[in-house]
């Protein structure tokens, strides 16, 4: 597959790092380091760190069931899907196919580095359930990345079924990108598995969601040992802060695991709660099957809806912007008592009457009506 990378990158050279060159000893003056460690850091921290720190390679390649070579970690799963499509796409002439609604940053990451975008619509009457050959249809010669996030975010829906026939129909063609931030969520084995049958598939993973570690930024990138090589070779000298590091070996050992598992468990039960509860409010339209630890729901006024919650302290993703997502909002499902707070919020106003209203209006005229809405009993 990495014959179908950026050709002019065949001979990249990537900077050789102090810490990345291999030559190490007691003493090190090689790094134009402070000898000494500053106020409140840990030791060691004034050294510049491993570019992939062999601990957290070991930890993560465990957890992923994958071989070490097969891993690139970098800063969250954004890092490793900007440097997929700098790797794979020459500017103004290769593409990136995936659907919509899907996650914003395979647009901003192509629109970056100059790469098309093209994108298939999901039915929402379907369940926003993905047809693989109609994906296909949008494949050429130029194509060099197939995404699939699945779960997908924005809609939850899981799109596992559809990759191993997706990888094979691209085999030699196109990396098939399997985003898999919210996989823990959706009680399915990883489609990192099928990377020893198809050499053409690159896994994402993300320590952000389950894991509970969103500012710390790890992610990691599961490949082909050559991809996962290249990737490293095109990525920054030391993209892992030894900080950043220490906290995910804490949030990686046994116990710490442990209450993951426990916490998706709450998760994934809250998700059938909040769900049916949701459901079940007037000038609520739809919610949606998810896989991921979010919900999507159309209400009958959106904006309304949103208002609401933020009068009683609550911000929910307003995705009605989004093509296909009108009057759409993605809600993250929280905490119990914050989950009976939103909802508690949604269902205190006689919804039906007052947002009908409100919808017919323009957004100015509804924005500056808010406040009476929020003060009805
Ligand atoms: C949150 C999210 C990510 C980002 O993960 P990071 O590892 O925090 O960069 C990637 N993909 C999808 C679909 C997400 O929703």
């Amino acid at each position: 597959m990495l014959a179908r990378a950026r050709p002019e990158l065949a001979a990249f050279r990537a900077y050789v790092s102090a810490r990345g060159s291999g030559v190490d000893a007691p003493i090190r003056l090689n790094a134009n380091e402070s000898p000494w460690a500053g106020n409140g850091v840990s030791e060691g921290w004034n050294r510049y760190p491993e570019p992939q720190p062999s601990a957290l390679r070991e930890r993560l390649a465990a957890l992923y069931g994958v071989a070490r070579d097969r891993l690139w970690i970098g800063r969250g799963s954004d890092e490793a899907i900007d440097l997929l499509l700098r790797g794979f796409c020459r500017a103004g002439r290769d593409n990136i196919v995936t659907s919509s609604p899907t996650f914003g940053m395979y647009r901003v990451g192509a629109q970056l580095q100059g790469a098309l975008y093209r994108e298939l619509p999901l039915d929402e009457n379907a369940d926003f359930a993905l047809d693989p050959e109609a994906l296909l249809a949008l494949t050429d010669a130029d194509t060099k990345l197939v995404v699939v996030c699945s779960p997908n975010n924005p809609t939850g829906t899981l799109h596992h079924d559809a990759l191993e026939f997706l990888a094979e129909r691209l085999d030699g063609r196109a990396l098939l990108v399997v985003d898999e931030a919210y996989i823990e969520f959706a009680g399915v084995p990883s489609a990192v598995a099928l990377i020893d049958r198809h050499e053409n598939i690159a896994v994402l993973r993300t320590l952000s969601k389950a894991h509970a570690l969103a500012s710390a930024r790890i992610g990691a990138l599961i490949a082909q040992a050559d991809i996962a090589a290249f990737i490293g070779r095109i990525a920054a000298p030391y993209p892992l802060p030894s900080p950043c590091v220490e906290l995910a070996l804490n949030a990686l050992d046994a116990n710490a695991l442990h209450v993951a598992e426990a916490r998706i468990a709450t998760l994934v039960a809250e998700r059938s709660r909040v769900e049916r509860s949701l459901a079940s409010l007037s000038g609520v339209v739809r919610v949606w099957p998810s896989s991921a630890n979010f919900l999507l729901a159309r209400f009958d006024d959106a904006a309304a809806a949103h208002e609401r919650a933020m009068r009683a302290g609550i911000v929910v993703r307003d995705v009605s912007n989004a093509a296909g997502l009108e009057n759409c909002l993605r809600i993250t499902i929280g905490a119990r008592e914050e989950n009976d707070a939103l909802l508690g919020a949604l269902r205190r106003t006689p919804a039906l009457a007052v947002t009908r209203v409100h919808s017919a209006r323009p957004l100015e005229a509804c924005e500056s009506a808010a406040p009476g809405v929020g003060g009805a009993p």
